[in-house]
């Protein structure tokens, strides 16, 4: 099932639509990180220096009433764009009508021209996110094809992903989005083995249909994090104050049933007796957490098995960070598995989910993996084996 992607279109003298994912983070109007940006430039770029007419549209945050809209304007995003570039990028202040006509037909090729947020289409009956028809029809007729490179929101129909490509002749994936297709996609339909799934973050419940879907594909999956404890509760440890989900002790018995040996839990955690990166810590066996201790990463022990799995993995997919590392007394264990995967030099390394991109970007190891995902809820929905909306909608080839 190839899909079609950017460089398979005939762009020259067209008008393009790209979906990108601009939804960067902004402080008092100011982005306080461009990746996003940098990530949709292959895409775009391609466009313009192929004589097609570059037309972008994205979301940024959430729009519910008219006066959230102020705060949410993309034109701080076509200014930066427009220094990436170094080329003018004509910023559109409306989302429809006469203005959006006009500047796309005053277009040359190879102009760019960015229309304003999205979701601005929301505060009136939410006709971006609910997919509203006439306005997915509405900005399909603004162009020729359709390219959508907006990983971000893959999981997600909306007017700007799925009714676009509902009206327009031909949708393809952009650079972005077929990067993520190749990597997710490949590692979930079709990974080279061993297959070896880490699984972390917070909490059990985050990732249930995760760890179910890992479960099936991969020949072992590491469990770290929060998530830690409600396994070794369904084991019959103490886990103390740990987090621990007492309404999925069961499920994680069940789970632990059905894996046949698959799941390896750590031996040892690095334990606290309270929240805080003051607070005095020691590592300790998992048999011997106390009442008034609470595990906030992985141990040293533990990383030697971890390690000891992951040497031979062909396939490695990374989901959930292994403690709380944001505070340094409790970030040894995600960066021992950091340093894990950077020293597989055959293996495809995927990092997905929000915290776990930022934690590999932070500790510096982002240039040692083979993929880290742009997109956090979208990653764990492709990683739980699900149809992406923005995936599905991309032509077959
Ligand atoms: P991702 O965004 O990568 O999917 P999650 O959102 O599921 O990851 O989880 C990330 C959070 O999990 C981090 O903020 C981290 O502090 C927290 N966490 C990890 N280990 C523990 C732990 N042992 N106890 C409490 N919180 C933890
Ligand atoms: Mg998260």
């Amino acid at each position: 099932m190839a899909k079609k992607i950017i460089s398979d279109l005939n762009v020259n003298g067209k008008k393009v639509l790209v979906r990108v994912d601009f939804n960067v983070p902004l402080e008092n109007g100011k982005i306080t990180d461009d990746n996003r940006i940098v990530e949709a430039l292959p895409t775009i770029k391609y466009v313009i220096e192929n004589n097609g007419k570059a037309i972008l549209l994205s979301h940024l945050g959430r729009v519910k009433e008219e006066k959230d809209k102020a705060g949410l304007t993309l034109a701080p995003v076509a200014a930066r764009l427009a220094e990436l570039l170094n080329k003018e990028v004509k910023f559109v202040p409306a989302t429809t009508g006469a203005l959006v006509e006009e500047a796309i037909n005053n277009m040359q090729p190879g102009d760019i021209v960015m229309l304003e947020n999205t979701r601005y289409e929301d505060v009136d009956g939410k006709k971006e996110s609910k997919n509203n028809p006439e306005l997915g029809k509405y900005w399909a007729s603004l162009g020729d094809v359709f390219v959508n490179d907006a990983f971000g929101t893959a999981h997600r129909a909306h007017a700007s992903n799925a009714g676009i490509a509902a009206n327009i002749a031909e949708t393809a994936a952009g650079f972005l989005l077929e990067k993520e297709i190749k990597f997710i996609g490949g590692a979930v339909d079709n990974p080279v083995r061993p297959f070896v799934a880490i699984l972390g973050g917070s909490k059990v419940s985050d990732k249930i249909e995760v760890i179910e879907s890992l479960l099936e594909k991969a020949d072992k999956v590491l469990i770290g994090g929060g998530m830690m404890f409600t396994f070794l509760k369904a084991q019959g440890y103490n886990v103390g104050k740990s987090k621990c989900e007492l309404d999925k002790v069961e499920l994680a018995t069940e789970l632990l049933k059905k894996a046949n040996g698959k799941i390896v839990l750590p031996v040892d955690t690095v334990a606290a007796k309270d929240f805080s990166n003051d607070a005095e810590f020691r590592t300790t066996s998992v048999a011997d957490i106390a009442d008034d201790e609470m595990g906030l990463d992985i141990g040293e022990q533990t990383l030697v098995e971890f390690n000891n799995v992951l040497k031979d993995a062909k396939t490695v997919v990374w989901n959930g960070p292994m403690g709380v590392f944001e505070m340094s007394n409790f970030a040894q264990g995600t960066i021992g598995v950091c340093e894990a995967l950077a020293n597989l030099k055959e293996a495809t390394t995927i990092i997905g989910g929000g915290d776990s991109a930022a934690a590999v970007i932070q500790f510096g190891y982002a240039s040692k993996m083979s993929h880290i995902s742009t997109g956090g809820g979208a990653s764990l929905e492709y990683l739980e084996g699900k149809t992406l909306p923005g995936v599905a909608i991309v032509d077959e080839l």
